[in-house]
């Protein structure tokens, strides 16, 4: 008989009664039973509001740099940062598919307008890049903490960084990001494709002078042919992205910056005014980092919940089970295949899940044609156009509100009399980078759905 990690499926059924709908790739809404108030649970993590700032501070001391290279980013100064707007016109639609009336103000964090790389990636990717190169220029006596970073835009660091290799394994976006970026400072660098990984993607990073490589499997050997790459090489960098507390915390200083922009539309977060928060999840690293810079600034007034395709639901198996990344869903017969490119991941980052196991509220999942019918919705709504992805977050407020675990969670952290003044934010991971037949094409695809069906 077939056993995961010791026990039957017959077995992991009965200890979770959920994994039956989750193994027929059905929607489920799973609130986390080891949610728990912010004091307690950050008492158990390494990390800290501290690494969070010194994350913050780098992409300051980096922002000149930025500016000169990437032209685009010359308005903001050169920090990469996405608009925060409303969507009031998805209300009647997430309505009628709940079949109620929806309380609060609908926002959506346009990370699929971020510059550079057009994707959540262009946080933690970047800014792991960014933290090597200084890294190395410091160790090598070329840069100094105060110095203008925008001197390294110059032959001479380009001649150094070219010594050193990077080398990352993605399904597309993370690979989007550290490609451009490391290609701009000069180093060598090598992106391992997952099968998922869109032909513009590889295309674009080619043109750059990325070196592709690509997989006929999944994200998990995209990665191990990676890290076995960067291994050989003396002056390889190997990118973790299930691993790395840099990549996180690049992610994490989105929240600082969201909160800037609440304040500036005066939004209020606090005891009366609970922001229920959306993130799409892959491995976990963008959403993880994301969250925990929430609940470092918010606390118990923000309410994280974590999106995966209904066939690629690792972070809820890990989280669930809590067996993290010890299991993955083809363990339980589900085959990892969705458009959903950037959440197309079988084994959850175990890093992620152990760190936030008593942060994230709950995970839920959507299908594929939910996706599509949300992309089309939102384009004709709010002519805001998103990569499917992306669209597992704005999937939230509807899947909240009728699911009976997303309203005993409201009940349950005391949440009903305050759902007038709640903020429900879909962050909007990807999109604007999509060459315009292949949107087009999604777009399409999407008037064959109507969202909640
Ligand atoms: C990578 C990605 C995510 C999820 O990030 P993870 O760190 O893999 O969890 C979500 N949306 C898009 C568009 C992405 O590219």
């Amino acid at each position: 008989m077939k056993t995961i990690l010791g026990k039957s499926i017959e077995e992991w059924k009965k200890a979770y009664p959920l994994l039956e709908q989750i193994m027929e790739t059905e929607e489920v809404f799973w609130t986390n039973p080891k949610y728990g108030a912010f004091d307690e649970a950050i008492k158990n993590i390494s990390l800290s509001e501290k690494d969070v700032k010194a994350a913050e501070e780098r992409l300051l001391r980096f922002a000149p740099y930025i500016a000169k290279v990437f032209p685009e980013t010359q308005a903001m100064n050169g920090i990469i940062e996405s608009p925060t707007i409303e969507i009031p016109r998805m209300k009647p639609y997430f309505e009628k598919a709940a079949k109620q009336k929806l309380e609060g103000k609908l926002l959506l964090k346009c990370d699929s307008h971020l510059a550079i790389s057009g994707s959540i990636k262009a946080r933690g990717g970047i800014y792991e890049v960014l933290k090597h190169a200084e890294d190395l220029a410091i160790a090598n006596k070329m840069l100094s903490l105060d110095d203008d970073y925008s001197i390294m835009d110059n032959e001479a660091f380009r001649k150094f960084f070219s010594n050193y290799s990077i080398v990352v394994g993605s399904t597309g976006n993370l690979g989007l990001s550290i490609g451009i970026m490391s290609a701009k400072l000069g180093f060598h660098v090598t992106v391992h494709m997952s099968a998922d990984a869109k032909q513009w993607k590889k295309d674009l990073l080619r043109s750059k002078g990325v070196t592709v490589v690509e997989h006929k499997s999944d994200y998990s050997k995209a990665v191990e042919e990676g890290r076995k790459q960067a291994d050989l090489d003396p002056n390889g960098y190997f990118v973790d992205d299930e691993n790395s507390t840099t990549l996180f915390l690049g992610y994490a200083v989105a929240a600082a910056r969201l909160k800037k922009q609440l304040d500036d539309r005066q939004i209020k977060v606090d005891e009366d005014h609970p922001l229920f928060v959306y993130l799409p999840c892959g491995v976990g690293g963008g959403p993880g980092g994301v969250a925990f810079g929430l609940k470092l600034l918010f606390k118990d007034h923000v309410h994280c919940f974590f999106a995966e395709p209904t066939h690629s639901p690792c972070m809820l198996l890990g989280l669930m089970t809590e067996q993290h990344d010890r299991i993955s869903v083809q363990d339980f017969g589900i085959d990892n295949q969705t458009d959903a490119d950037g959440l197309a991941v079988g084994r959850p980052s175990g890093f992620v899940g152990k760190t936030l196991e008593n942060l994230i509220s709950g995970v839920y999942t959507v299908e594929d044609h939910e996706l599509y019918a949300l992309l089309r919705t939102l384009a004709d709504s709010e002519n805001i156009y998103l990569e499917p992805s992306a669209l597992a977050g704005v999937a939230g407020p509807t899947r909240l509100l009728k699911s009976l675990a997303g309203q005993k969670y409201i009940e349950d952290q005391q949440l009903k009399g305050k759902m007038a003044n709640s903020v429900h934010l879909s962050w909007a991971t990807g999109g604007s980078m999509v060459p315009k037949e292949m949107m087009d094409a999604y777009y399409r695809r999407g008037l064959q759905f109507q969202i909640g069906k």
